[in-house]
């Protein structure tokens, strides 16, 4: 048994003792004094009447009438006359006719008062409540009468009714026991259908789901467990194409680099220019193991919520200025042209100016990447809501339809190949988001294939923000 039913079914059923017992000697105190005193009430009225229908006890006939009558109330009496000897008894053991009751009582009598007392004769043990009453003529002393109820009759019907109830309280004990325990399983079982999934996933089965449907807090509790599952399922997942796509890029270079070193190192190049070009190759994919670790690292930490940004005042015009300098040699190289169109005064925003570079040129490097002909155009501008609009087009290759949900994802490309041909680590566009939602703004994209692909950022113009909020990425 379960120890959750044992507590609830046990405290349930001590309660329900501590009510009962003292409401059941209660109701027992209560009913034996009520049948107590009822008893009393009609042997005292028997005896009254009796008295009041008597004049002498001369007569044996009258005597033997009411000793007959007597016996259809199932009671007991005996008269005695006024020297107080008993004159006629219904048979009860110990009384013995010709016998004298004590001289007090009938002194008593006598002078016309009752005569009330439990009594038993001996040898009988057999105890009796007693009611006496005198019987005058006129104003003439008679004798008396007295009616006996038996005390044991009276224990004997209080024993049968506690009896009865007690029996009953039992029953109704076990019934309800059963039913309260019954009652707590009930309750406790989506419990420990939950403490049973909860175990199951804390071993790694991020399969497992409580089947718990209802709409109290149970069922919501069911739910968060297994929402729980079901987000530790996704982030296992995740992190497992994490370390494989890691693995991969980490080797992909490192493979470069080991080999041609080895060429180098066997001689095998044939002149002077190969040998050069085998270098560039070893100083490339060692550029870009660095570029692909740095990544990585800010984006361990942002996904830690470790990124600390220094919120400061900055203008963006002044920021971008900046990028475009950096990245235009690349350009230029490729004989892309960059253009610009930005406010003439300066746009301020609260944010990290080294983490608001790192967002444009990533976006500005992958444009020049993914982009063979024509140019690059950056713009910025106020948008009316308080908010600062920028945006990075190419005229490109563009990003086919069904790989734009999945763009800002990290390791995610169009084409596997494609971004290494191009020197992508396949990082950049999730740094970039990570980075942008950090500075509370928002980063979409619109592309076509074969014409081109816009970036679109907005930030909040001034916000007063010193924090470093840390977003929810997954
Ligand atoms: P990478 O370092 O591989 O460029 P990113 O995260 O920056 O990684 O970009 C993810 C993928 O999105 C790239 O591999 C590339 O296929 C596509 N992409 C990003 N920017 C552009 C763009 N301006 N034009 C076309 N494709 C792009």
């Amino acid at each position: 048994m379960n120890r959750i039913v044992l507590k609830w079914g046990g405290s349930i059923l001590l309660l329900f003792l501590i009510v009962f017992i003292p409401f059941a000697f209660i109701f027992h105190f209560i009913y034996s004094n009520l049948y107590y005193r009822d008893v009393e009430e009609q042997i005292d009225e028997l005896s009254s009447r009796y008295a009041n229908a008597m004049t002498s006890v001369e007569d044996s006939q009258v005597l033997q009438m009411f000793v007959t009558l007597a016996s259809f109330t199932n009671n007991e009496i005996f008269i005695v006359d006024r020297t107080g000897t008993i004159v006629i008894d219904s048979g009860i053991t110990g009384i013995v006719t010709g016998e004298k009751i004590p001289e007090k009582e009938r002194m008593q009598l006598e002078s016309g008062n009752p005569v009330y007392k439990e009594f038993h004769f001996l040898p009988s043990t057999e105890r009796y409540l007693v009611s006496g009453k005198p019987i005058f003529n006129e104003s003439s002393f008679q004798g008396g009468i007295f009616v006996m109820s038996s005390l044991d009759a009276i224990d004997h019907s209080i024993a049968q009714v506690k009896r009865f109830t007690l029996l009953t309280s039992i029953v109704a004990f076990l019934i309800g026991a059963g039913f309260i325990f019954m009652l707590s399983r009930k309750i406790s079982a989506p419990l420990i259908e939950m403490e049973e999934a909860t175990r199951k996933i804390s071993k790694g089965d991020l399969k497992t789901r409580v089947n718990i449907h209802s709409n109290d807090e149970i069922g919501q509790l069911a739910k968060a467990i297994n929402d729980l599952a079901v987000e530790l399922d996704r982030f296992r997942s995740n992190r497992q194409e994490f370390f494989a796509n890691i693995s991969h890029e980490l080797r992909t270079p490192l493979t470069y680099v080991q080999g041609y070193a080895n060429v180098l190192k066997q001689e095998l190049y044939t002149s002077e220019e190969e040998k050069k070009q085998y270098l560039a190759i070893i100083a490339d994919e060692s550029q870009r193991l660095i570029h692909l670790i740095n990544d990585l690292f800010d984006l361990s930490k942002a996904e830690e919520g470790q990124l600390v940004l220094e919120h400061k005042k900055v203008d963006l015009v002044n920021i971008i200025l900046s990028v475009m300098n950096k990245v235009m040699l690349k350009a230029n190289e490729k004989g892309l042209e960059i253009q610009k169109i930005i406010p003439d005064q300066a746009v301020y925003m609260y944010g990290d100016e080294k983490r608001l570079e790192q967002i444009f040129i990533n976006l500005l490097e992958n444009a020049i990447r993914y982009t063979e002909k024509g140019g690059i155009l950056i713009r910025v501008e106020n948008l009316p809501n308080q908010r600062i609009k920028c945006s990075v087009s190419d005229s490109g290759i563009g990003i086919p339809e069904e790989d734009l949900p999945y763009i800002f994802e990290r390791f995610h490309r169009v084409e596997k190949s494609r971004s290494r041909d191009y020197g992508g680590t396949g990082l950049g566009l999730s740094i970039a988001k990570k980075l942008v939602e950090l500075h509370h703004g928002t980063i979409t994209v619109h592309s076509e294939l074969g014409k081109g692909t816009t970036f679109e950022i907005t930030f909040p113009q001034t916000s007063n923000r010193t924090d470093t909020t840390k977003p929810n990425f997954s």
